[in-house]
């Protein structure tokens, strides 16, 4: 007897590349799930573990094919991106007949030879379905979006908060619209809007980047509308359609689509100047830490984002603190597998000379040449606390090292720190220093909320640093906000 549920295949590519990264990215640094593996990602707060949750509800039956991410990094490998992207469409042929898709992407995907990752995978997947069969995609808010990509899919979800902690949310839309679609018979359609701003890493859980979110889910309302994403867009990234958009899927209405996503173009368009940050050399941000005379203070190093394709190494941040001789500080995590290696091999309770640091290239700061004692060591197999809780995070060897009095957490794989489980897997409790110091844009936001008193950013040298005029623009045509004065949007 055939079954009668309805089949949705879920598949996706999701990276953030960052174009000015050295090398590119290949197919071992992405993580790989295929068929029944991808149910490893159920209860867990990521897009994926919302997919399938929904599907789970609404008794769809799941068609698993690939899913696969990396760590934001350089330009991807152009046989790793096809090879991922025929195996999807070989999912699709052989998984027919199916009555869904839902895509996991990211947005701001950049393969050696096509600017558009999502546009090119979104265009073939629906090549292979046909028009009559529902797509529909989640994205991260970091995504630049093309109306070409838009035209082949169904549905835009991104996630609407930076720290990204809805994107399950975002994932159970997108599956309900195709839910909806099924049910009652209908296209939606789907307006692009790029506005020309190279958007600096903006939170959303206060000052502007809220205020924005709110007029957004406002207009969402709007009778018809079936969803306003706001992409922030991702700045470091040398493509022609880079900028910040608003992206609105309607039940069937393009005009309604169009003019919805142009008042909320224009109403970002206008705050723009709200949006422009304050850059603080890493001494500056250390001594403003150090004027706090209660709590703890979170300094959270922006230019060396692994989350946004830095290396995660740069000793800028924690230069300043040792010079300062902080006494009750502490620095998780920085990136480097030789000194994780050396600890683990010398052991707790050893003393080592390490030379810590600035390996990956010159523009984050010169190796540490320090003297530690081995305070910890953890195998960094952690689990995700606030933004996408329940899943698992592999950072690989860990060390707590103390120079001066000072704790240093030591990690190997790249990662920028989401929450405190960094910290206390070697044994620190943060609320008990003066001064927490880690390497993230605004993802520690969702972790750290309970424990700052008082955020501080520094933006030393780096590869996500808030500088943006730092960059070269070879591929984009247009004049963009805040590098270039003649910048418009009419
Ligand atoms: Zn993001």
């Amino acid at each position: 007897m055939q079954s009668m549920k309805k089949r949705i295949l879920i598949a996706g590519i999701s990276h953030e590349t960052n174009t000015y990264c050295q090398g590119e990215t290949e197919t071992s640094d992405f993580y790989q799930m295929r068929g029944d593996t991808i149910f490893r990602a159920a209860g867990t707060e990521s897009s994926l573990g919302g997919a399938l949750a929904t599907c789970t509800e609404l008794d769809f039956e799941i068609v698993p094919v690939l899913i696969v991410s990396a760590q934001p990094s350089g330009t991807i490998n152009f046989e790793t991106y096809v090879a991922f992207k025929q195996e999807i469409l070989a999912g699709i042929d052989s998984a027919k007949p199916i009555d869904g898709v839902f895509l996991e992407l990211h947005g701001a995907g950049v393969v050696n030879g096509i600017e558009d990752l999502e546009g090119d995978l979104a265009q073939a997947v629906r090549d292979k379905v046909g028009e009559a069969v529902p797509i529909t995609a989640s994205f991260d808010l970091h995504g630049n979006v093309t109306q070409r990509m838009a035209d082949a899919l169904d549905g835009v979800f991104a996630c609407h908060q930076y720290p990204h902690v809805d994107m399950h949310l975002r994932a159970e839309e997108a599956i309900r619209l195709i839910s909806r679609m099924l049910a009652e018979n209908f296209r939606p359609v789907i307006h692009v809007e790029t506005v020309p701003m190279l958007m600096p890493t903006t939170t959303t859980f206060e000052g502007i980047g809220q205020r924005m979110l709110e007029f957004i889910l406002e207009i969402e309302q709007t009778p018809g509308v079936i969803d306003v994403s706001w992409f922030h867009g991702f700045p470091y990234t040398d493509i022609s359609h880079v900028g910040s958009h608003v992206v609105v899927t309607t039940e069937s209405n393009h005009e309604l689509a169009e003019d919805v996503a142009r008042r909320a173009a224009t109403h970002l368009w206008q705050q723009r100047e709200s949006f422009r940050p304050l850059s603080l050399s890493a001494e500056a941000a250390v001594n403003q830490a150090m004027l706090s005379d209660s709590g703890t203070v979170v300094i959270n190093e922006t230019s060396d984002n692994c989350g946004g394709g830095s290396p995660g190494d740069g000793t800028h941040l924690l230069k300043a603190m040792l010079d300062a001789e902080l006494d009750n500080a502490c620095f998780g995590f920085i990136v480097d597998s030789s000194v994780a290696e050396q600890a683990h091999a010398a052991g707790v309770g050893a003393t080592i000379s390490v030379e810590l640091g600035a390996k990956t290239d010159n523009l984050h700061g010169d190796p540490l040449c320090l003297t530690v004692y081995v305070k910890a060591l953890h195998d960094g197999r952690l689990i995700m606390q606030a933004m996408g809780k329940a899943s698992p995070l592999n950072i690989g060897k860990m060390a707590r090292l103390i120079c001066n009095g000072m704790d240093i957490v030591v990690a190997s794989r790249r990662s920028q720190t989401f929450d405190p489980g960094p910290f206390e897997a070697v044994g620190i409790d943060v609320r008990k220093y003066s001064i927490v110091a880690l390497k993230s844009s605004n993802h520690f936001r969702a972790g750290f909320s309970d424990v700052a008193t008082q955020i501080v950013t520094a933006d030393p040298p780096g590869l996500t640093t808030h500088h943006i005029e730092v960059f070269d623009r070879l591929n984009c045509d247009w004049p963009m906000w805040p590098v270039d004065e003649n910048a418009n949007y009419d």
